[in-house]
């Protein structure tokens, strides 16, 4: 349900306006999880649109939950059969961010990721991209959780920018006062680096946070585990982000998975300085450290230790680095586990 299907029903069944300010307080204030809650509604309207027009275009499939409890993973059905992820996790007591796929599957291919092992199935559209926000709601809801979905993050299967205009516009949704009413500053989108929707975000959604999938800071490394960095490369992605902080002046946070052996060392530690320094003014981005989840691939994880001493040096050298905690690896939730590869 969006604000667009809204203006539809009224259409269609020849509501009065105010119906419109009605449903919108019941489906996304209170997010209820039926028709028969929206009392304000005639009980054979209700029925009627229960039948006709469900409340969202993706049913639950399945829905896994980590055995601490701060997250689930979601399968998703959507109307043709299609099946996506969506994670609902807890980074800190009470506070809840959605984590959203933009595509069935990935055509970028990264071989570090399960998604990108499945292909592109298809794009999702806007309500697909909003909906999953919207079930997070409900489910919120549902289940007594006692706090509220804080943040949504473009994090899931997909490449959110190779559905650029769908994530545009399911991101003016989520920002909709009489919808959604997020703030921007909640909203992170992840990119493997598609450089001009990265210039088009800085003048449209100033305000969003973006987060670069670096993973390395030489090409021919990167581009052996991103194909996208031959087409889009380490110097271009540099200009874009400096016209990106140029025109927001906010942070960019550049995800980084140590991989043993193969970028953790020291020298590729001092090419990301070297990355780091292209891009003006450098102060504005943080690098994401992340451990490196399991999938089928060949890749192994960094020890502890040199994830430590990788970042101690990028400190040391005047860049901002965390390591990132990672959430939901029992059930396959976190990041670069999302895959589902028998589609029906
Ligand atoms: N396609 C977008 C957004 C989805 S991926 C992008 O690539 O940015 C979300 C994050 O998970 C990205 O930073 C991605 O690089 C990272 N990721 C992918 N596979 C991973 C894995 N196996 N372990 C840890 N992080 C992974
Ligand atoms: Fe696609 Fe992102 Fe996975 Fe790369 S890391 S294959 S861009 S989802």
């Amino acid at each position: 349900m969006d604000s667009e299907r809204i203006e539809k029903i009224i259409e269609e069944y020849g509501l009065q306006k105010f119906r419109a300010n009605q449903m919108k307080d019941a489906i996304f204030n209170k997010s209820v999880s039926s028709y028969d809650e929206i009392s304000t509604l005639k009980k054979d309207l209700r029925e009627k649109l229960k039948v006709e027009q469900p409340l969202l275009c993706l049913e639950e499939h399945k829905i896994f939950k980590s055995s601490d409890k701060r997250t689930y993973k979601a399968l998703l059905k959507l109307e043709d059969g299609r099946i996506i992820e969506s994670v609902l996790m807890s980074p800190k007591p009470d506070h809840w961010t959605a984590c959203i796929s933009s595509q069935v599957g990935c055509a970028m291919a990264c071989t570090f990721c399960a998604t990108g092992t499945m292909g592109l199935l298809r794009n999702l559209s806007s309500e697909e991209i909003s909906d999953q926000v919207l079930f997070w709601r409900q489910f919120i809801q549902k289940n007594g959780i006692d706090a509220r979905l804080n943040n949504v993050v473009y994090m899931g299967m997909g490449e959110p920018f190779h559905n650029k205009t769908k994530v545009f516009n399911s991101i003016e949704e989520l920002k909709n006062p009489e919808t959604f009413n997020m703030g921007s500053r909640h909203i992170s989108v992840s990119t493997s680096g598609l450089l001009k929707p990265i210039y088009e975000m800085a003048e449209r959604f100033p305000q969003v946070n973006l987060a670069i999938s670096l993973h390395a800071a030489n090409d021919d490394l990167r581009t052996g585990m991103m194909p996208v960095n031959k087409t889009f490369p380490l110097e271009k992605l540099a200009e874009a982000l400096t016209f990106y902080l140029d025109k927001t002046n906010r942070k960019i946070f550049l995800e980084y998975i140590l991989l043993d052996n193969e970028n953790d060392t020291l020298k590729h530690a001092d090419e990301l300085v070297d990355f780091a320094s292209k891009v003006k003014p450098s102060k504005l981005l943080h690098v994401n450290l992340i451990v490196y989840n399991q999938t089928d691939s060949s890749h192994r994880q960094a020890s502890r230790e040199t994830a430590t001493r990788f970042k101690d040096y990028l400190l040391d050298k005047g860049v901002s680095a965390t390591i990132r905690k990672n959430l939901g690896r029992d059930i396959d939730g976190a990041c670069g586990q999302l895959a589902v590869l028998d589609q029906k």
